[in-house]
């Protein structure tokens, strides 16, 4: 009696006609085989063994044993693996079959073959242990229920049975651990949940859950033809009218007629290699409206679409029918390569991962309360409180709050920090707001025009809306949307997602610009580290000045009368400033860090109002008429165009010694200590050769007293941000001395199309809209007008100096297509923010493989 059926590599025992003695599917897996279609390889059990089965008090013919082994032999070499086999295990799938259909009405047992032998190899030969221990717990769950309760038939009471049972216990497990879904789990997560379950299944059901692979076969083979007479399958065929009788009166007849089985190579590997996202559609005009943007089979994997469409006209062709098709389309690296995943996924993806946000339903429902720019993506819902030291006194109270500004300046930022996000009414997407917010990773809408605040009552009203102080808001800072009321967050947590892993270390295969971050704090230096970065690009020194124990002294040298005065004053800074680069250097230590000179105008460091004004008088024992005078007198009608930069330092040469003094003693220090360090020191705003070289000659004099007064030796550099478009045509000029060129694009952006970085929030809605710009040049480089500037200074200043060192610090060196215009420029480095260094060590790569 041939009691096995095997079908693969071309050829198959049976044919279409066999119906009867293998079922519908299994006659036509072999008719499918003999065509050529590339069907996995497998084997049926004929409705002979099952007739045997249950005329012999549910037993199986002698010779079953001996052809299914024969059989599965002749799937492993199909299939170039071995059951059983530790190092390359092959996995099967039990599958029912009928010569009517039943959908889902008989039992189905995949991952056979998982045992404490094969799974190291699996793990090994995957590299995946989350993904085995996944199967493995979902073998065990599976096998529990069909095999070892309803097989053996047990009834439990309803909600009792052991499925039920396990499920509790993987759901307990997630919410002791706090996991939200079943993403969340890691391969060791898993491996104890299987732990849990096999100990679970020997309490309940008395017997150990198999660690052999035939047992576990020929368990799975029981199983099935059991089910032919489980409960389900029985009301089934009662419901379609399907013959009772030949399940209760006659078992001969059950048998003969419909029992087959089929057993197959598991199709295990689809879950192995990474998986984008498919569209469903097949090709372009089977596309719906809300798929239209989506990609088509057709276009996303053309191979294998032509390959399935042969599939089907041959199909068709034969059995000379319309068909409907179930496949599945097998992964291997020969199909999808990493540079081409890389090359697949937007960065935008990446950073959706890095950030939490808003749950997608919820926001869809909600009603839009206005718009502004999205400065600082991910979700973020909070109570609105309209002042810095609101946000930290209501934060303090356990609150979560939004802080709403008219714009922000350097004195909110402890407000900022507190909060879960900033709104501002004014301000662009390099407003103080936008780049602090970014720094630290927080959701931020700027250039919200219809929002106006009134702070003696402590409310905003948005067109007709008026809001409170404590009205709930949320915000979607990746599209600039904000709703009122609470809309639920998805946290992110992007360290756990194996993908995002795997994804970002092929990203360091590929790129040949190196990325460094914006960052002027030891904490934020260590998580940009943590994300990547390869060094400081950007070292802002103003926020240093703000702390409450500095801003004294700075106020004091800002209003001393004479030099001998200043001086005093701001060399009481310099402790505090050796501190915070000793941080900063040794936080990076081994890698570069680019220091720039203090940069913005004065009086922002003196913008008080008449209490503040008086106070500051007791405390320095001045007049406030004094004060007055001084704020009137730094008052300027364009303050980003006035004495701000190197400027600066030209005018108070003190302040550049001072800074010099304090990163080359944090330098000398730490070098004494054995920490490696690489200061780059940054002139800020220079627009001639003459201002880099009056500030060059103060930092190398005091690099050069202070090597000289510890006898300590570091390396360091003195170069230029590249941020006005003088700076651009004269680069050669400038090159001359300086060893590195940084572009801030920011600045450089406003001042080639002189456009107020803070204020293009006003009219930027309606230049997108009347598609005047393409898109907002402060958040991506205009290619065409300031890329040209910026390739002309690379040209320029590599002609006097080959090795010139050249990245970007502005904002533009954390956006994909800023970079990859970078990468095209040849620039060494790009820098940005601690969030962004992901999306620009992703872009980076991708800038590589599109060329
Ligand atoms: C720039 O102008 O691009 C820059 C990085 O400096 P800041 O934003 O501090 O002016
Ligand atoms: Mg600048």
């Amino acid at each position: 009696m041939k009691t096995v059926y095997f079908f693969g590599d071309g050829l198959a025992d049976g044919q279409a006609n066999m119906k009867n003695l293998l079922g519908g599917k299994g006659a036509n897996l072999a008719e499918m085989t003999n065509l050529g279609i590339p069907v996995p390889a497998g084997l049926t059990i004929t409705t002979d063994v099952c007739t045997y089965y249950y005329d012999n008090s549910q037993s199986f013919p002698d010779q079953l044993e001996k052809q299914l082994k024969e059989s599965v032999n002749k799937i492993e070499k199909a299939m170039s693996k071995d059951f059983g086999n530790p190092e390359n295990p092959l996995l099967l799938s039990v599958r029912s079959g009928a010569r009517m259909s039943m959908p889902g009405m008989m039992e189905t047992v995949l991952n056979v073959g998982l045992t404490s032998k094969t799974i190291p190899g699996l793990i090994k030969k995957t590299n995946n242990e989350r993904f085995v221990y996944d199967a493995y717990r979902r073998l065990i769950m599976m096998y529990s229920d069909v095999v070892m309760e309803k097989a053996a038939g047990i009834e439990p009471a309803e909600g009792h049975g052991i499925r039920h049972q396990l499920e509790s216990i993987l759901d307990d497990y997630k919410t002791e651990k706090g996991y939200s879904s079943d993403v969340d789990l890691l391969g060791e997560d898993w491996k104890t949940i299987s732990d849990k379950f096999k100990n679970r299944i020997l309490e309940v059901l008395g017997n150990e859950f198999p660690d052999d692979h035939y047992e576990q076969l020929w368990g799975g083979i029981k199983a099935v033809f059991q089910s032919w007479n489980g409960k389900r399958a029985i009301s089934y065929r009662k419901i379609e009218g399907i013959p009772q009788e030949w399940g209760t009166a006659d078992d001969k007849m059950i048998s003969k007629q419909e029992a087959i089985l089929r057993i197959a190579p598991d199709q295990i590997d689809e879950l192995l290699h990474p998986r984008l996202d498919i569209e469903e559609e097949n090709n372009e005009a089977t596309k719906e409206e809300e798929s239209k943007h989506l990609q088509s089979l057709e276009e996303f994997l053309p191979e294998v679409y032509n390959q399935l469409d042969e599939i089907r006209t041959k199909l068709e062709k034969h059995y000379n029918d319309m068909q409907d098709i179930e496949f599945t389309i097998e992964e291997d690296d020969k199909m999808i390569s990493k540079q081409e995943a890389i090359l697949r996924i937007a960065p935008d993806q990446i950073d959706e991962l890095l950030h939490p946000r808003l749950d997608i339903e919820e926001e869809k429902q909600a009603s839009v309360l206005t718009r502004g720019l999205p400065a600082g993506p991910g979700g973020a819902v909070g109570q609105v409180v309209f002042t810095a030291d609101d946000a930290e006194t209501w934060c303090k109270k356990g609150k979560n709050v939004v802080l709403v500004r008219e714009e922000t300046s350097p004195e909110d930022v402890h407000g900022m920090h507190v909060a879960e996000a900033i709104l501002t009414a004014k301000g662009g997407m390099t407003s103080h707001a936008a780049l602090v917010a970014r720094g630290w990773g927080k959701c931020c809408i700027v250039g919200c025009s219809s929002i106006n605040i009134d702070f003696e009552k402590k409310q905003m009203t948005i067109d007709n809306k008026k809001l409170e102080e404590g009205d709930w808001i949320s915000m979607n800072g990746s599209t600039g949307c904000v709703y009122p009321g609470q809309i639920n967050l998805e946290s992110a947590d992007p360290e756990s997602n194996l993908s995002y892993k795997d994804l970002m270390s092929w990203t360091d295969d590929f790129r040949t610009l190196k990325i460094r971050t914006n960052a002027d704090s030891p904490e934020d230096a260590r998580q940009a580290i943590e994300f990547g970065a390869q060094g400081i690009g950007l070292c802002r020194t103003e926020h240093m000045f703000f702390e409450p124990d500095r801003i004294i002294e700075m106020r004091k040298m800002i209003l001393a009368e004479d030099l001998s005065e200043r001086r005093k004053a701001i060399m009481n800074l310099l402790p505090f400033q050796k501190e915070d680069f000793k941080g900063i250097l040794e936080a990076m230590a081994g890698k570069p860090v680019t220091i720039r000179l203090l940069d913005p105008p004065l009086h922002e460091f003196i913008t008080l109002n008449e209490k503040q004004i008086e106070e500051l008088a007791n405390e320095l024992s001045v007049s406030s008429e004094k004060i007055k005078n001084r704020i009137n007198s730094l008052h300027e009608l364009n303050p980003m165009l006035g004495h701000r930069g190197c400027r600066l330092g030209v005018a108070y040469p003190e302040i550049t010694e001072m800074q010099a003094r304090a990163i080359f003693e944090a330098s000398s220090e730490l070098t004494q200590s054995g920490i490696d360090v690489f200061p780059e020191v940054m002139i800020p705003l220079v627009g001639t050769a003459r201002e880099f070289e009056n500030q060059d000659e103060i930092v190398r004099k005091v690099a050069k007293d202070i090597i000289e007064e510890k006898g300590v030796n570091f390396n360091y550099l003195v170069g230029t941000m590249i941020e006005l478009p003088r700076a651009c045509l004269t680069a050669n000029e400038i090159a001359e001395r300086a060893e590195f060129f940084s572009f801030g694009t920011n600045d450089l952006t406003q001042t080639t199309y002189g456009f107020s970085r803070d204020d293009i929030g006003g009219f930027l809605p309606e230049y997108l809209e009347n598609k005047i710009l393409d898109h907002d040049p402060f958040q991506s480089l205009d290619i065409s007008g300031v890329g040209q500037l910026v390739s002309l200074a690379v040209k320029k200043g590599r002609e006097v100096r080959k090795d010139l060192k050249i990245g970007i610090c502005g904002e533009h060196g954390g956006d994909p297509s800023s970079i990859h215009f970078c990468y095209q420029n040849e620039l060494d480095y790009v820098s940005c923010s601690p969030y962004r260094v992901p999306i620009a060590r992703f872009s980076a790569a991708q800038a590589v493989l599109k060329k």
